[in-house]
This record gives structure tokens, sequence and C-alpha cells, in this order.
């Protein structure tokens, strides 16, 4: 940052800096403010069986901050920035209720019991009522937390302290499943994750979509067979091609999840997308 010389050349004006400094102040009282009138948007990206012709078996919820003029925010912007500001937890806890809602609406249009995955930030886990709270809405939502599933990053993870053993704990007490997010990427320790209760490994999608050729393959599989010793079930995500699709199912990924099967689409895209690929 720099100050810049007054028109008078007297003084020197911090212009610049508090263009950018009341931007940032904006921005955050932005994303208060579509917290509270709950003008976010949450979107469905489908998950697929791998071993059974790729039906959906369930969906993870994906959070959008969309925007008077112009393309949504992405939340890998505005996700970090409510971690930042101490919203991540309404964020959360918002996130999380319409996944409910609409995994019950999916539910019941089908007949089927479905399940759901949801993101949940490192800074999350740093709250001991966490489970409770997110059973509550559950149940409220009338859905089980056996149907939810909680998608933690492999690098946030990291960045937790031992402390966060405990929070997982309850949250696989209260019935929910862990998934470790982003797998590959953030450097775990393998002992630490053979006592972490985790169900689930999603491969990052860097790997899968240097696959079949890259040096991305070679993680794909390897990633594999550590899920496979740990007893995790696995999902490739980011699939974006039959070549990707076909080497993930031969090295034993159970599931799938990426634009060659669905884009995320909205609460009613996505129980429309069940109904007619029943
Ligand atoms: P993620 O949890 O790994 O989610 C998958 C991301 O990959 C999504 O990006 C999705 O749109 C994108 N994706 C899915 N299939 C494909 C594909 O075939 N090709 C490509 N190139 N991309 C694909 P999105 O929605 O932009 O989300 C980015 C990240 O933001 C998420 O990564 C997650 O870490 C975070 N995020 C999203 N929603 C929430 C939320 O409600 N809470 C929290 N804490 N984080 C969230
Ligand atoms: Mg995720
Ligand atoms: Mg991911
Ligand atoms: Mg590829």
């Amino acid at each position: 940052r720099r100050d810049y010389p007054d028109e008078s050349g007297l003084c020197w004006s911090h212009s610049g800096l508090e263009a950018e400094y009341q931007e940032d102040v904006g921005l955050e009282n932005r994303l208060r403010q579509a917290i509270e009138e709950g003008s976010l948007r949450v979107v469905y990206q489908p998950i697929v069986d791998l071993t059974a012709g790729n039906r959906i078996v369930g969906a993870e919820a994906l959070v959008r901050w969309p925007q008077p003029s112009g393309p949504s925010i992405s939340p890998g912007v505005f996700v970090p920035l409510a971690e930042e500001i101490g919203v991540i937890d309404q964020l959360g806890q918002w996130v999380f209720e319409q996944a409910c809602r609409t995994l019950r609406h999916g539910c019941e249009q089908t007949g089927r019991t479905l399940w759901m995955s949801v993101n949940v930030s490192p800074r999350q886990l740093a709250n001991s009522a966490l489970a409770s709270e997110l059973e509550r809405i559950a149940r409220q939502a009338g859905v089980t937390p056996a149907q939810i599933r909680l998608e933690i990053t492999e690098s946030g993870l990291m960045q937790q302290a031992d402390s966060i053993g405990t929070v997982l704990e309850r949250l696989i007490t209260a019935g929910f499943s862990l998934a470790l997010d982003d797998f590959g990427t953030g450097h775990s320790s393998l002992s630490r994750l053979t006592h972490l209760p985790f169900q689930v490994l999603k491969v990052d999608r860097a790997f899968v979509s240097d696959s079949p050729n890259g040096p991305g393959a070679a993680v794909v599989a390897s990633v594999s067979t550590l899920a496979e010793a740990l007893g995790l079930k696995r999902v490739a995500e980011g699939v974006e091609t039959a070549e990707e699709a076909a080497y993930v199912r031969e090295h034993g990924y159970e599931f799938g999840q990426g634009f060659l099967y669905a884009e995320p689409l909205s609460a009613e895209a996505f129980v429309a997308r069940l109904l007619s690929s029943e």
C-alpha cells in the first residue's frame, strides 16, 4: 500500500488506503447482512454410486453468495472472510439447516433414504456445542444424523489442536458421519489419521483431473489403498471425463462427484433430477 501526495503536493493523503479499507468493511458488512437476511443460497451437487450404475445416492451442499449484478461470489472467497470476521458459526448453521430441509424433501419425494454432505469449517470445530446444535437442527428438520456426512478439509484439520478429537467424537456419538475433504493436499500425518474417527476419504480433485495419465493418478491409487486399509469409503471429486470415471472406478472408489455426472443444482432442480433419474 502506498500513500500519495495530494494535489497541492504539500501533504500526503491516505485516500488510497481509505478506499481499500472502506471496500473491505463494505464487503464484511454486506456479508453479515446477507447471512442475517438469508440471502445466501445453497446448491446441491449430486454424488453417485459408482458400483450401482451411477445412481444418485446423495449430494454435497455448497454455499453461494448471489450478487445483485454479476456472478455470485465464490465460497473460496467469502467463507475465509466469514471465518475472519467471526460469522462462520452462523453461516455454517444456516447452510446446515437448508441442507437438512432439502434432504428431507428429496427423501419424501423419492421414498428413498438419501444422504447429504455438508462442509464444516475448522473454526466451527472450536465450538464445543457443535454436535448438539447440529443434532437439534437435523431432528427439527426431520432427518437423522446418520443421513448427514460432515466434510472437513484435511488442511483445516491439521490447523486444529489435538482437542479437536473430542468434538469429532461428539459428532460421531450424535450419529453423524465424517469425511476428510480435499485429501492428499494437507500433509496429514498418517498415524494421526488412524486415530481420528473418519468414515470417508474424498480425494482432492486436482489428482482426479490429472488421471489417468498425469502424476496425480498415482495419488488417486495410493489414497484408495490407504482408505481401504483403514476401512474408509472413497469419494472421487471433480470427475469431468469418462476416462477419469473409469480410472477411479477401477481403483475402488465407491462414489463419484463432478461435472460428468452433474453440476451443483438448486434445491428444486436437485429434487427434479432425483425424480427423473429413478
Ligand atoms: P469442496 O468442499 O471440495 O467442494 C467441491 C468444489 O468443487 C465445489 O466448488 C464444486 O463446485 C467444485 N466442483 C465439483 N465438481 C467439479 C468438477 O467436475 N470440476 C471442477 N473444476 N470443479 C468441480 P465451490 O462450490 O466453489 O466450493 C469451493 C469450496 O468452498 C468447497 O470445496 C468447500 O471447501 C468450500 N465451501 C463451499 N460451501 C461451503 C459451506 O457451506 N461451508 C464451508 N465451511 N465451506 C464451504
Ligand atoms: Mg466438500
Ligand atoms: Mg473437496
Ligand atoms: Mg484428466
